[in-house]
């Protein structure tokens, strides 16, 4: 339930609802908007007497949200949500935010390597897993804590902003510790307890979509880290399980104006996971940002024939700079651009 103030509703007035709703037991949270104060109720399970708030002083209206899931809904905060990271970089503005790296941390060259490659090519984030979730219990693992520490010396060299992948409750500290923004792989989209853990670790959340998770699972997932208290949650369309075996995944890129339509949290695509195959990753990172996706995730390797992970559909740095090369005017086309790395910002 939202309780809509006036416009001209007073500090105090805002108080009083407050109150109130505490009193009934629930918690009360004030979204200040451009507009107006909106009141959320947080827990409500249909027992708020809204006619009591529609009674007090200041307040405009009371809407029961309609949908299964609440803070991440357009209804709960029609205004755009915009995730602030550290130097100034946000997502969910005008600008487009490219995350680029190798699948894997393999080491701590070949990490800096990738790092510098991509970085001068224009991305703005070093993504690469430490800790990954692999189908198979034979395939590389990932080099765990040491990986981890091998990201923080490529931010060091780079500047570029790390993002990384926590696979458990238990690593969440670790990752959270060095990573400046956790992402949540799609296999982990409804690990409920790993959510709320990511989401106390104080980090923006990178939440992939799980590969047969429909878009209001993925909302609901979204909405396990906002009622935990962290409204910094970025979503991520990375195909989801066709019938045709021509690509590993089927890249649903009505997702992106399907929950900009639904919810106020920004979404980014990953054509490297979404499609499995290197020369579809260019031509589906345009229509990403055509159809508005608010940043892109590639996987980008400095030789991608001797990656230890996915390498069938991680570019080289020379696809890469393609790619940057002719996602910027497609972005300028509607009105957006594509960030530039921090270190390059005024
Ligand atoms: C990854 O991002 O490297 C990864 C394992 O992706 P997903 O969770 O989408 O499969
Ligand atoms: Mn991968």
């Amino acid at each position: 339930m939202l309780v809509v103030m006036r416009h001209d509703a007073r500090e105090d007035q805002i108080r009083a609802v407050v109150a109130l709703i505490s009193s009934m037991g629930f918690e009360a949270r004030p979204i200040p908007g451009r507009q107006r104060t909106t009141v959320g109720v947080i827990g409500n399970d249909g027992r708020v007497d809204g006619t009591r708030l529609a009674a007090l002083e200041g307040v405009q209206e009371v809407i029961h949200v309609t949908k299964p899931y609440k803070q991440v809904s357009r209804e709960w905060r029609p205004e755009p949500t915009i995730v602030r990271l550290s130097g100034g970089l946000t997502i969910g503005g005008d600008e487009i935010v490219v995350m680029a790296g190798p699948c894997s941390v393999e080491g701590e060259r070949q990490t800096i390597e990738a790092a510098r490659l991509v970085r001068d090519a224009g991305a703005t984030m070093l993504r690469a897993g430490a800790f990954k979730p692999r189908s198979s219990p034979y395939s590389f693992q990932g080099l765990g804590r040491s990986g981890l520490a091998m990201l923080a010396r490529a931010r060091e060299e780079t500047g570029l902003l790390v993002v990384t992948e926590a696979m458990d409750a238990e690593g969440v500290d670790a990752v959270g510790a060095v990573a400046d923004m956790i992402q949540i792989g799609a296999r982990n989209m409804q690990n409920y307890s790993l959510l709320k853990s990511a989401a106390r670790a104080g980090k923006p959340i990178l939440l992939k979509r799980g590969f047969s998770a429909t878009i209001q699972e993925l909302l609901l997932s979204a909405e396990y880290i906002l009622a935990e208290g962290n409204p910094d949650v970025v979503l991520c369309e990375r195909g989801i399980r066709g019938f045709d075996t021509v690509t590993r995944n089927m890249m649903d890129l009505s997702a992106v104006p399907v929950v900009h339509a639904l919810s106020h949290l920004p979404i980014i695509a990953d054509p490297s996971h979404g499609t499995g195959r290197r020369d579809m990753v260019i031509p589906m990172a345009r229509a990403a940002v055509a159809a508005g996706a608010d940043g892109l995730l590639v996987e980008v390797h400095p030789t991608p024939e001797r990656a230890l992970s996915d390498g069938a559909q991680t570019l080289d740095v020379e696809q890469f700079k393609q790619l940057m090369r002719e996602a910027r005017p497609i972005a300028e086309a509607i009105g957006r651009r594509v960030a530039e790395p921090v270190g390059a910002r005024a």
